[in-house]
């Protein structure tokens, strides 16, 4: 049995569902499908999700966005005009979505939260309604009903551990199953979010709840490449790699498929297959437990920019028992994530996402790593990159790190920072933002010869 998740780019217009009732109907053990809300019809569209954001923010604000919420309906409305589907469907999406927008705002997070679902909930009600227009068996699933209960963390829910077990209830369901992605519900029956991107985790849940044999994920590429195609023009596909490749490289950057994503269908053994909606054919790429590293060391190249670091030295640190974790503490307090920590013997770096932090937070953070550390030098670093050279591979090769600094060497990279932590799944490399795409340009001549450079 198959749970099969199709992204918005694949649900945008009438003809994009014709494509996925082909797929789904075309294999009869594609039992559950997640549905994500409308995505973009063109490069510079609007998902439905940005547009419900939009609105939702308007009636926080001000009371009404009427035009805003036809904006959103007239985006199911095409759907149902193309696909000649009864329009009392849209009605309801209609008298719903005003409901909703007028509902109770004393809490804002939740507010949020439940207008950015109903992306993904009318959608899963339409989808049901137009397979079963097309005789074909099928039922609009809410997660409510269906037992799917997360934590109560506005916009980054987690799934709750039992809700493993309502949803394997979900078996003896006849016919296909349409749930919705992107949101679950808490034991006070408010509706949470996920993170961005977020219906590629209902998905995993899903496969996961259910005991799936495979998770067929749809989107919009063929595969998963081995480093971004813009980038390097016609880079290698990937066509099997391990979750913890996959992990390595959506971290930085591959945004194929959700990371947070990976951990159900990883715990319970199921695959992730990675497919294009648009070439169904196309081989894709598959995530597995393990696989024969057959083809050279390194199986991608990620980057991504935004990255600050922050030097803290202080003589004889690596003497000062609670040094490390009195730092991490500060940071803690700040409510700041951090990424990576090398350290050496007078002095350790912390990197992490510039994002969190404004001038003012950052100026704050340093006087209290210097006084409270008494530290001898604190100095934030802006605008590096970090590059991640991944393969399970390395770990069974000699040299790959001396391969990677010698080929960003001769670019005439400066490297800021090397990191490889004792899984040997990936190698970290700091850059300056301005040289990340020189040096993975680099990075990819070397190790995945012969290839054309954009
Ligand atoms: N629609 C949501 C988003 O745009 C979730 C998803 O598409 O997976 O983030």
């Amino acid at each position: 049995m198959k749970v099969v998740k199709f992204g918005g780019s694949s649900l945008a217009s009438g003809a994009q569902l014709e494509k996925v009732f082909q797929i789904v109907t075309a294999d009869p053990a594609r039992k559950a499908v997640v549905v994500s809300a409308p995505g973009k019809r063109f490069s510079d569209d609007t998902k439905v999700t940005d547009l419900l954001i939009r609105c939702a923010e308007h009636y926080l604000q001000k009371g009404v966005a009427p035009e805003l919420a036809e904006t959103v309906i007239e985006r199911y409305a095409a759907i149902a005009r193309e696909l000649n589907l009864d329009f009392s469907i849209i009605e309801r999406i209609r008298s719903d979505l005003f409901a909703l927008l007028n509902s109770c705002k004393t809490n804002p997070e939740q507010y949020m939260d439940a207008v950015k679902a109903s992306g993904e909930d009318n959608n899963a009600k339409l989808i049901a309604a137009y397979f079963r227009r097309q005789g074909v068996k099928a039922e609009y699933v809410s997660p409510k009903e269906a037992g799917l209960f997360v934590t109560d963390e506005p916009g980054s829910a987690q799934v709750l551990p039992e809700s493993y077990g309502h949803l394997y209830r979900l078996r003896n369901r006849e016919g296909l199953i349409i749930f919705p992605g992107f949101f679950g519900y808490t034991k006070e029956h408010e509706i949470v979010t996920f993170s961005r991107s977020g219906s590629d985790i209902t998905g995993s849940i899903l496969a996961s709840g259910l005991k799936a044999d495979l998770y067929e994920n749809f989107t919009d590429v063929d595969a998963v490449y081995s480093v971004n195609p813009s980038i390097v023009r016609h880079p290698k596909e990937i066509n099997e790699l391990t979750y913890r490749e996959m992990r390595e490289l959506s971290y930085a950057g591959f945004s194929v498929f959700h990371d947070e994503a990976l951990i159900p269908a990883f715990r319970a053994g199921i695959p992730v297959q990675i497919k294009n909606t648009n070439n169904p054919d196309a081989k894709g790429t598959r995530v597995v437990s393990s696989r024969d590293n057959t083809n050279g060391p390194v199986i991608g190249i990620a980057s991504d920019t935004g990255f600050c670091s922050i030097y803290i030295s202080k003589y004889l640190m690596n003497r000062e028992i609670g040094f490390g974790r009195k730092a991490l503490h500060i940071l803690e307090e700040e409510g700041l994530t951090y990424e990576h920590v090398p350290s050496g013997i007078d002095d350790i770096t912390i990197i992490l996402r510039h994002n969190q932090m404004d001038s003012e937070l950052e100026h704050r953070l340093v006087t209290r790593l210097k006084q409270e550390l008494q530290a001898d030098e604190v100095t934030v670093r802006h605008n590096l990159a970090l590059i991640m050279v991944v393969g399970e591979a390395m770990r069974h090769n000699v040299g790959t790190t001396a391969r990677a600094s010698k080929a960003l060497s001769e670019a005439g990279v400066n490297i800021e920072m090397i990191n490889q932590g004792s899984s040997e799944v990936s190698m970290m490399f700091g850059v300056k933002e301005e040289q990340e795409k020189h040096a993975v340009r680099a990075l990819y001549d070397e190790f995945f010869a012969g290839v054309l450079l954009s």
